[in-house]
């Protein structure tokens, strides 16, 4: 069994995101019965290769490639309903025999002008931009706490009009007087009867999941938490404001995905073996230049490139200062070290262990501000030099490989129990306990 012993497991990212999260959610959902998505929505993507071929999963959880798994997308999510079906008519169409999706009654909408409001900011900020991926979830999270979305159950109620009138005379105003985009005004009407036009073709996938996942837990079902991005993106504790606009960590899967938070009995933290980020803000052990290409060319499967938008992500080497930092706010129980096999190309591999600051030397993760003046101090392992993606066990790898990943558990101050060495669900090292 690969996560054995439990019976709610979170699998969510320690760095900024593309640890490889979905590889091995889909690994992982072998032994698992609901997967279940609890934040974030379309805007990143989680790669997974197996023998249906190679699928880059926006809003569909990672476990849709098992007939037994249900997949479940929680209270806590942004749901882009033409993506979501969209992207189950894709599954369908390449040959996965039932994607067995179960929205949450109590989760939101993405709204057309959510995405609108998003490409619209972005450039009203001009050079102060985030880096958004301009798929409305700002905006969408924005009026989820002001209390002006629109959830799945009131697609099928009469409240919907009313609801879409109030909101859009809020964002009407904006449209005209901040955006200076009259002709972009929006119709009630109109947008509710798009928004129940797809409320019609998701209807008999709509449950209340919270209801669902307490009588799975009674049960005993096996239940896996997906998290989307990674811990420094996370609000609250990532690198505000080039964070996401909801909760990346462990402790508000239970909220997100609607489980009892102490029915969360392991937190599987995905570590990137180096740094990758998308979007803007401070990275402090990123590479640029000749050795960026390569890091970049020789990444994930085929080039750290992101698999919504398709855009160059930033690289660097591992940084053990954010990640130490990752595994504890996500509060992590043990560590799945991914992508291991990408740095078997280096005669030495360079390990940001520190920050200076202002002239001081600092293994704690700052704020912000402090993190944007911050230079990394580096130390230099010795590399392997070899193609380790036919291992399978730990004795198999290269003893510098072996150093590298004693030197995570290390630093992180948690046990690795999982080491990926390739992106197809097989390429996986478990390590004995
Ligand atoms: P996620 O969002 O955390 O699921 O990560 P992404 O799917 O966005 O990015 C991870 C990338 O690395 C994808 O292209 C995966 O196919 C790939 N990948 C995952 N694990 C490994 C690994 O161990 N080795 C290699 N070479 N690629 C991997």
């Amino acid at each position: 069994m690969a996560v054995s012993g439990s019976q709610v497991t979170a699998v969510v990212g320690a760095n900024w995101g593309d640890e490889g999260k979905g590889k091995l959610i889909d690994y992982f959902a072998e032994h698992s019965d609901y997967v279940v998505r609890f934040q974030g929505g379309g805007n990143a993507g989680h790669t997974v290769i197996n023998d249906y071929g190679k699928f880059a999963l926006h809003l569909v959880p990672c476990g849709a490639f098992y007939p037994h798994t249900t997949n479940v997308l929680g209270p806590g999510v942004a749901v882009n309903m033409e993506g979501l079906l969209k992207e189950i008519r894709e599954l369908t169409d390449r040959g996965v025999p039932n994607a067995n999706v179960v929205i949450s009654d109590r989760a939101q909408v993405v709204l057309p002008y959510h995405v609108q409001f998003d490409e619209l900011e972005e450039g009203r900020r001009g050079k102060e931009k985030f880096g958004s991926t301009q798929s409305g979830i700002a905006p969408f999270y924005a009026d989820k706490y002001l209390k002006i979305g629109v959830r799945v159950a009131d697609l099928f109620g009469e409240g919907l009009l009313p609801r879409l009138r109030n909101a859009l005379t809020q964002k009407n105003t904006l449209l005209t007087h901040l955006y200076d985009a009259d002709d972009h005004r929006w119709e009630a009407e109109s947008v509710a009867e798009e928004l129940r036009g797809f409320g019609d073709r998701i209807r008999d996938m709509t449950a209340d999941t919270t209801q669902l996942l307490h009588d799975a837990i009674d049960d005993g079902k096996r239940i896996m938490l997906e998290g989307q991005l990674g811990a420094l993106k996370d609000p609250d504790h990532g690198i505000y404001p080039y964070s996401t606009s909801s909760s990346t960590l462990a402790g508000f899967a239970t909220v997100g995905a609607g489980v009892p938070a102490r029915t969360i009995d392991r937190i599987v933290a995905s570590v990137k073996a180096y740094s990758s980020c998308v979007g803007a803000g401070p990275f402090v052990s990123e590479l640029a230049g000749s050795e960026a290409e390569e890091l970049r060319n020789r990444g994930g499967a085929e080039g750290e490139f992101g698999a919504t938008t398709g855009r160059p992500r930033r690289v660097g080497w591992f940084d053990a200062v954010a990640t130490r930092y990752g595994c504890r706010v996500q509060g992590a129980t043990e560590v799945a070290l991914t992508l291991l096999d990408v740095l078997g190309y280096l005669d030495e591999i360079p390990v940001c262990v520190a920050y200076r600051i202002d002239g001081e030397t600092t293994d704690q993760f700052p704020v912000t501000d402090r993190l944007e003046r911050a230079e990394p101090v580096l130390e230099t392992m010795p590399g392997w030099k070899t193609d380790i993606s036919d291992a399978r066990n730990f004795e198999e790898l290269p003893s510098a490989a072996q150093d590298y990943v004693r030197m995570i558990e290390r630093q992180c101050r948690v046990r690795v129990s999982w080491i990926s060495v390739g992106p197809h669900r097989d390429q996986t090292i478990r390590m004995s306990a």
